[in-house]
């Protein structure tokens, strides 16, 4: 008997756990997980150090010529059994988590040249199905089949302190507000650009995981994702 393989695609806005309970998912189901975002944030790295973008401004065409020489991929890291970004051969995914990239990812993903190269890749990486991805977009256009859509969301203040929380507990020393003021910015970019806005699916299922720990969130996924591969 073969075993049906499906696509998990979970959407939301920033910060709300979608990374967490997509690698748990995968984990659970022996599925392969992919951070879209990282590949955003892999992309705005290359773009900062390249002086294409500042304070969220980015030189637009000349991010779009580049595009061929940005290389993308996710290598599995053993020892620490997770995936990491690598941006042309370089392990960047400390990098690509702090706030100056952050502060200037949601510009960048605006550029229609940007998401579909990334689109072009997320495809590719997906071809043989079991897998999980996370992102703004996945149920809506990367993956408008995926036998199970996901729109994760809890409010901006709760996401802002889980935030604060993670890079405080990584030693980093960052400010409440800034985060907050960066949740809101990315929220209102992501969800009112032009290319591939930011939206629920209308067959996505609403996760509000504002009062939720992440076992009730990660058995409710599970629940769901079972109802799919038994159908
Ligand atoms: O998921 P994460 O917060 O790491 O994503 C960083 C940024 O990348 C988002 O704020 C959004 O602007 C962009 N993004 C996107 N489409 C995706 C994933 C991320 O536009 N599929």
């Amino acid at each position: 008997m073969t075993i049906r393989k499906i696509i998990v695609a979970i959407d939301g806005h920033s910060s709300c756990g979608k990374s967490t309970i997509a690698k748990a998912v995968a984990a659970r189901f022996g599925y392969a997980f992919i951070d879209s975002g990282a590949m955003y944030r892999a992309v705005t790295l290359y773009a900062l150090r390249h002086d294409l973008v500042a304070d969220g401004q980015v030189k637009k065409d000349e991010l779009i010529q580049a595009l061929p020489q940005i290389k993308i991929e996710f290598r599995h890291n053993s020892s620490l059994q997770k995936s990491d970004t690598y941006l042309n051969g370089e392990n960047v995914e400390e990098e690509i988590r702090q706030l100056p990239v952050s502060q200037n990812v949601s510009p960048v993903a605006t550029i229609a040249e940007v998401r579909a190269a990334m689109v072009r890749l997320q495809k590719e990486m997906s071809k043989n199905k079991a897998i999980v991805m996370d992102g703004r977009d996945i149920g809506t256009v990367v993956f408008p089949e995926a036998e199970l859509k996901l729109f994760v969301t809890a409010t901006a203040e709760i996401r802002a302190k889980r935030r604060f929380d993670e890079l405080t507990a990584k030693g980093e020393t960052v400010s409440y507000d800034e985060i907050l003021q960066n949740v809101q910015e990315r929220d209102h970019i992501d969800s009112t650009r032009e290319a591939s806005p930011l939206r629920k699916a209308d067959d996505a299922l609403v996760l509000d995981n504002s009062a939720m720990t992440r076992e009730e969130q990660l058995e409710w996924v599970i629940e769901k994702v079972k109802e799919r591969l038994n159908f």
